[in-house]
This record gives structure tokens, sequence and C-alpha cells, in this order.
């Protein structure tokens, strides 16, 4: 099966106030987010974020959904799906989702001549045992 993983930008544009708040046990993948980052000379800074595990996804197979609204990004990670996922497949989710929310990447569906995805910000979720195997180049690829 595969999952998709969903961007949902209402928009770009507006102020909010500052909040951050990251659901328990997610903590960690902003963690590797912000030390992949600044592995790669990326020094991120997280002034506006919200992580919170949901239930009811806007579509079958949907893993996660970031939302940019009126300057506020939030990302929600849909249960039970997440439950079932690798460790692997865990951080890849977590890393496109804030690839969008706090990069402001956009989905990049692009294939090397193999047939894999050239990027974690594919709209499906990489297999994680390419992910696992590549994971540098897939790293680098994200921050660049
Ligand atoms: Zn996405």
């Amino acid at each position: 099966m595969k999952y998709l993983i969903l961007l949902s930008i209402l928009s770009l544009v507006g102020c909010a106030e500052t909040r951050y708040s990251i659901a328990n046990g997610l903590e960690t993948y902003v963690e590797i987010f912000l030390k992949e980052g600044s592995n790669r000379g990326k020094n991120i800074v997280i002034t506006n974020l919200t992580i919170e595990f949901a239930t009811n996804p806007p579509q079958p197979n949907v893993l996660g959904m970031c939302t940019l609204y009126s300057g506020e990004a939030s990302i929600k990670v849909f249960q039970p799906a997440w439950d079932n996922l690798d460790l692997a497949a865990k951080e890849i989710l977590m890393l496109h989702e804030l690839g969008h929310c706090v990069l402001t990447r956009t989905h990049l569906d692009a294939y090397t001549s193999l047939g894999y995805p050239v990027s974690i910000m594919n709209t499906y979720l990489l297999n994680s045992l390419v992910y696992s195997a590549n994971r540098r180049e897939y790293l680098d690829e994200f921050y660049k």
C-alpha cells in the first residue's frame, strides 16, 4: 500500500502569535531535524509550530499533514497508522512534514534512473530500506 503525505497550504502570509507545542514522543524528530540541518550548515530557528496526533485523516492512507495558515504552522500525525510505521518511516514522515511547515518545501516527485524517489519530499512515503541505505544523500538533498 502506498501512503500519502499531504500538504495543505491555506495561506503563506499573515502574522500570528508565537506558538510552539510538540506532542509527546515527537520532540525527538524535531531534534533530529534541527541537528541534521545544523550538520549541513543550516541554522534553523523554529518560532511557530504545533505538532499533534490526530485521528480521521482527510483521506485514507494519509499519514501526516502540514497546514500553513496565516503564519501558523501546524503538523498533524495520524494514528493509528503512525503506530505501525518503523523507525525509519517515522523519521521520513516527520522530516517530510517539517520540510513543508518549516522549510516551506513543496513536493518533489522526481525519480532516479533506477526508479527511486530523489527526495523525501516525494508525495509518497519512501521505502524505509531505500531511505536507510541512502540516508546521508537524502538528508543532503533535503537541506540543500
Ligand atoms: Zn507532503
